[in-house]
């Protein structure tokens, strides 16, 4: 179990990127949801023990790690999400390299395990082939490799889909949920289908608070009875922003559609009911604090 207590983070500015969060994780996948800029890469950096929160603390199964962050440091795997990659080197030189900089020990030797780990995110193929010759997918597959090594109880990946391709995406998907069988993972996203596909609970941060605190069938449970869509018209649509509250707008084969937030679960003219989804549910969140979980 991972707890943060009141943690406070101020940069030089002043820029105040957290502002008291307080969070309990337990085992297994935990989404950390929130747009650009809402503090999710500081939370991440404080509880991989790299950046010192201004006030409050981290335990991990009740031992202090902001006090002591070397204790976590054995026991951790982190992707930082501005992961660097040195575009000249193979796939296996620049993991052996990182294998040794962590410091992480095998008995049948560093290069060994570099190609048991690039196996286990199925890159052995391209292990010859240099890193600046690989996809997205690839990269990130080489960060969760080095971030596994020495088999973390605890990982930090610090929104590592953000600019992969569907196909891609979805391979790292079954990666990252075959991790957090066993550990507990830390998930950072601003893509709501990172929760939707992985997460059994999740926290919403926005401008350095958290404001949800749930897990996806709570959140569109949530919002049961007061989503409403149809098809409409430019003029229609601009209408809908201005008297009600519309969750999503875009576009069907070229024809504007609409999502609209009908709290008093009258159906807006044209519109019909419609299940809630996650995304719903985020962006209602979003736009009025919290409408779908608990506060933190
Ligand atoms: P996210 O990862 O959710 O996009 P960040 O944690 O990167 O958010 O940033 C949160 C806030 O802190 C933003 O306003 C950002 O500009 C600011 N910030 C991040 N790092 C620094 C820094 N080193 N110095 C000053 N401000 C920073
Ligand atoms: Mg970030």
């Amino acid at each position: 179990m991972l707890n943060l207590r009141r943690l406070v983070k101020v940069y030089p500015g002043p820029v105040t990127a957290l502002q008291g969060v307080s969070l309990d994780i337990p085992g297994g996948m935990f989404g950390l949801l929130g747009p650009n800029g809402a503090g999710k890469s500081t939370l991440m950096k404080i509880v991989a023990g790299v950046l010192e929160p201004t006030s409050g603390e981290v335990l991990l199964d009740g031992e202090n790690v902001t006090a002591h962050p070397e204790k976590l440091w054995a026991t951790l795997g982190y992707l930082p999400q501005d992961f660097g990659f040195y575009p000249h080197l193979t796939g296996e030189a620049m993991l052996t390299y990182l294998l040794e900089l962590k410091g992480v020990e095998s008995p049948q030797g560093t290069k060994h395990l570099a190609t048991e780990l690039l196996e286990r995110v199925n890159l052995l193929s391209a292990a010859k082939r240099k890193v600046k010759d690989y996809s997205g997918g690839m990269r990130q597959r080489l960060g969760i490799a080095q971030a596994i090594a020495g088999d973390p109880k605890l990982m930090i990946v610090d929104e590592p889909t953000a600019g992969l391709d569907p196909e891609e995406r979805h391979r790292f998907y079954r990666i990252l949920a075959e991790l957090a069988e066993n550990r507990t993972v830390i998930l950072s996203t601003h893509i709501v289908e990172d929760v939707a596909v992985l997460c059994p609970r999740f926290a919403v941060i926005r401008q350095g608070q958290l404001v949800s605190i749930t897990t996806p069938a709570d959140a569109r449970g949530g919002l049961a009875g007061t989503i409403f869509e149809g098809a409409v018209s430019g003029p229609e649509l601009d209408d809908l922003r201005r008297t009600r509250r519309v969750t999503q707008a875009y576009l069907v084969e070229g024809r504007n559609r609409v999502r609209v937030y009908q709290p008093d679960r009258i159906a807006p003219p044209g519109l019909a009911p419609a299940e809630a989804t996650l995304e719903d549910a985020y962006l209602v969140t979003m736009q009025q604090g919290d409408a779908t979980g608990r506060v933190a």
